[in-house]
């Protein structure tokens, strides 16, 4: 029996966590779920899971749900950011479902790491504002990292086991790997004529053809920077350099991600495109469960195609992958201003375009400076919310 901390329990990855975990009774307890401020998907979980803690976001969240919930648990309600680092290190805890959105994640997720937990990484975020510093704390914890996020975990799945063994610290070419193959679906824009990616809702940016996510998740597929951030992510996990990664486009989202090795083999994971299975792979690991995932039907794949991300229609994809080779400083950034840019997004205070316009800017303005402490991280991604802003700011005008 292994006891489970959910952080960001009532979002997509949280609820598929949840849904996979209740599938096995007998292998998981939930120790912990936290969320922000849904209190009644919050209440449902608790009633359902019955965790020993829930973490709501703030003192007022945490009222509300401690009435909603009455007497029907004996779950303890707790709030704030305390709280979190809290239930991801408790010395009960097994493994800690990192599934926070955005920069918000880095902290409790760098609790459980510290505290030596098995980390399922989803909050990519988190490794792209930190990255050296987040695998150097894995090194010195001795904190297992197994990716969820669907490409990483496939690579994961198609890589020997010696190189998952080291995920953070592997050398590609001593397992016989020429480069990592990240795919991706092109988004719900990948065919709309240039002219008109300008008018576009974010109504519309989050209707993924694919996958059903969170709307910071689905905006950011859909202009690429979603592929950027797991470029800079895989950098990480995987040791790569700069020709050890490629991006392709490949619509269908049957090919989860790629390992070419240097004998010619590749090696690709397929399947559904249901989170359920990374979710599933990485709980399990290295055993396989059960996930409530069909079986793929290759009768009714007609046809799998391929094509190279065009640079006028996803800049901040390339945005993502100069900032990964630039310096840890420019992808904190990059991760910071696009936060904010897509939060102004979903909020329609500007357009689909000015994302990328955001990001290019608050890179320009950035001091390149040395970003090797996490106070210096930051305040990088402090600095570079208020470039954001400013930028917001004299666009309304
Ligand atoms: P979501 O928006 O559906 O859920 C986010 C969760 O985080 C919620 O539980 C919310 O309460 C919590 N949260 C939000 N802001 C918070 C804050 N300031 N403090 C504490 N908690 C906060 O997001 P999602 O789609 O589940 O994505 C979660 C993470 O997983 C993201 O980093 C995303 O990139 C990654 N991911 C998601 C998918 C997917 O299919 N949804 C796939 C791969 C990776
Ligand atoms: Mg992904």
């Amino acid at each position: 029996m292994r006891r489970i901390t959910v952080l960001g329990a009532t979002g997509s990855i949280g609820q598929n966590t949840l849904d996979v975990v209740s599938r096995h009774p007998d292998d998981f307890q939930v120790f912990a779920l936290t969320a922000h401020s849904q209190i009644s998907a919050m209440a449902e979980l608790c009633l359902k899971h019955n965790p020993q803690y829930a973490v709501m976001g703030s003192q007022n969240a945490a009222a509300e749900l401690k009435s909603l919930l009455g007497q029907q648990t004996s779950t303890q309600v707790i709030y704030g950011e305390q709280a979190l680092a809290e239930v991801s290190s408790d010395g009960e805890v097994d493994v800690v479902m990192a599934a926070i959105v955005g920069a918000a994640g880095l902290s409790p997720t760098l609790a459980a790491i510290d505290a030596g937990k098995d980390v399922l990484l989803a909050n990519k975020e988190a490794l792209v504002m930190s990255g050296q510093l987040f695998i150097d704390h894995a090194q010195r914890s001795g904190a297992k990292i197994i990716p969820v996020d669907s490409e990483h975990n496939a690579i994961f799945q198609c890589l020997p086991q010696a190189a998952q063994q080291q995920v953070g610290t592997m050398e590609l070419t001593e397992h016989g790997i020429q480069y990592l193959l990240l795919t991706g679906s092109g988004g719900p824009f990948r065919d709309l004529p240039l002219d008109e990616l300008s008018q576009q809702t974010p109504g519309a940016a989050c209707n993924h053809p694919n996958w059903s996510m969170g709307r910071k998740i689905s905006v950011d597929s859909a202009t690429m920077l979603n592929k950027g951030l797991e470029y800079i992510e895989a950098r990480w996990l995987f040791n790569c350099s700069r020709d050890q990664l490629k991006v392709v486009i490949h619509p269908q989202s049957v090919i989860h991600s790629m390992v070419q090795y240097t004998d010619g083999s590749v090696l690709a994971q397929m399947g559904e495109p249901d989170m359920r299975t990374p979710i599933a792979h990485s709980l399990g690991y290295p055993e396989r469960l059960e996930s409530g995932v069909a079986g793929l039907d290759f009768t009714q794949i007609a046809e799998l195609t391929f094509k190279q991300p065009e640079a006028q229609r996803y800049p901040c994809l390339q945005l993502a992958i100069e900032a990964c080779w630039e310096g840890q400083w420019a992808t904190t950034a990059l991760n910071a201003a696009n936060e904010v840019a897509v939060a102004a997004f979903l909020q329609e205070q500007v357009g689909f375009t000015d994302i990328a316009k955001v990001c290019d800017s608050v890179l320009q303005s950035i001091q390149a400076d040395e970003a090797d402490s996490l106070q210096t991280l930051l305040a990088i991604d402090k600095q570079a919310r208020l470039a954001a802003n400013k930028w917001l700011q004299e666009y309304a005008q």
